[in-house]
C-alpha cells in the first residue's frame, strides 16, 4: 500500500464515521445514504483506489472527462454526470450515465429523452435547483421546478428520480442548513403531487463541507470530492 491508497482509504473511512454519526443524530439509517466520490480532474490511479476501498458511485461534472475514464475503470462503476450538461455533448454520456443529476431545462431534458431513445433505455434523472437564488448556479428556481416536473415526467424516456442542489459555499456548514430544509421540502411538496412517473426517492445535496448537516436534513446522495481525494489543482 503506498501513501496515497491509505490517505484515501483513511478519507473515505472518515466520511463513512461522519455519516454513521449525522445519521444516528437525525434518526436515519446509514444505508440510505450512497456516497458519490467526486473524481473530477482527478486521475483514474485515485479512483482505483477509492474503488478498492469500497466506492462504486463516482461524480464526474465534464463530459469529456466521464468519457475517457469510463473506459479505464471497472465496469460495475455507477457513474454519475453532476455538472451542467449542454444538450450537444448528451449522445456522448447517454449509455454511460447511472444518474444524471443536472436537469434544469425542458430542452435538455428533451435532449436526453430523444438520445435515450434511440438506445431504448429510460434514463434517471434528477431536477437541479437552485435552491440559494445564487446567480452564479445553475438550476431552476424552487417556484419553476414543479412546472418543470410535470413537464418532463411527460418525456417516455426518462424518469425523474428527485431533485439536487449545489448550496452556497460556506464557512460552518450550518449556514447551509435553511437551503438543504428547503429543498427537502419541495421534494415532499412534489412527491405528494403523485405526479406519474415521477419518483421522488433521491435527495442529492452536501459536499465535502456540508455533507453532514445535508444527510441531518434528508439528503440520500452525497458528493464528496476534497474530502476524499485531496484539494483540486486546475491548470490553465
Ligand atoms: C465539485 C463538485 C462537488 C464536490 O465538491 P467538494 O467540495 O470537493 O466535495 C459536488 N457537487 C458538484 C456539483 C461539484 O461540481
Amino acid at each position: 500500500m503506498n501513501d496515497t491508497n491509505y490517505l484515501i482509504s483513511k478519507n473515505i473511512a472518515h466520511i463513512k464515521a461522519q455519516i454513521d454519526s449525522a445519521c444516528e443524530r437525525s434518526g436515519r439509517c446509514k444505508e440510505e445514504i450512497t456516497l458519490i466520490a467526486v473524481s473530477k480532474t482527478k486521475p483514474v490511479s485515485l479512483m482505483k483506489e477509492a474503488y478498492a476501498a469500497g466506492c462504486r458511485d463516482f461524480g464526474e461534472n465534464r463530459v469529456q472527462e466521464l468519457t475517457e475514464k469510463y473506459d479505464q475503470m471497472p465496469k460495475d462503476v455507477k457513474w454519475h454526470l453532476i455538472g451542467h450538461l449542454q444538450r450537444n455533448k448528451v449522445r456522448f454520456i447517454i449509455d454511460k450515465v447511472a444518474l444524471i443529476h443536472s436537469v434544469d431545462s425542458l430542452r435538455l431534458a428533451e435532449e436526453i429523452n430523444k438520445e435515450a431513445s434511440k438506445i431504448n433505455r429510460i434514463i434517471s434523472i434528477l431536477l437541479e435547483v437552485n435552491i440559494a437564488e445564487e446567480t452564479s448556479k445553475f438550476g431552476t428556481t424552487g417556484e419553476d421546478a414543479v412546472t418543470l416536473a410535470e413537464n418532463v415526467a411527460k418525456l417516455p424516456f426518462i424518469k425523474i428520480q428527485g431533485l439536487m442542489t449545489v448550496a452556497p459555499y460556506v464557512e460552518k456548514q450550518e449556514e447551509n442548513r435553511e437551503y438543504f430544509a428547503k429543498l427537502r421540502q419541495l421534494h415532499v411538496d412534489i412527491r405528494k403531487k403523485n405526479i406519474d412517473n415521477v419518483s421522488m426517492n433521491v435527495l442529492s445535496m452536501g459536499m465535502s463541507g456540508d455533507y453532514q448537516t445535508a444527510i441531518e436534513e434528508g439528503a440520500t446522495c452525497i458528493r464528496v470530492g476534497t474530502g476524499i481525494f485531496g484539494d483540486r489543482h486546475y491548470e490553465n
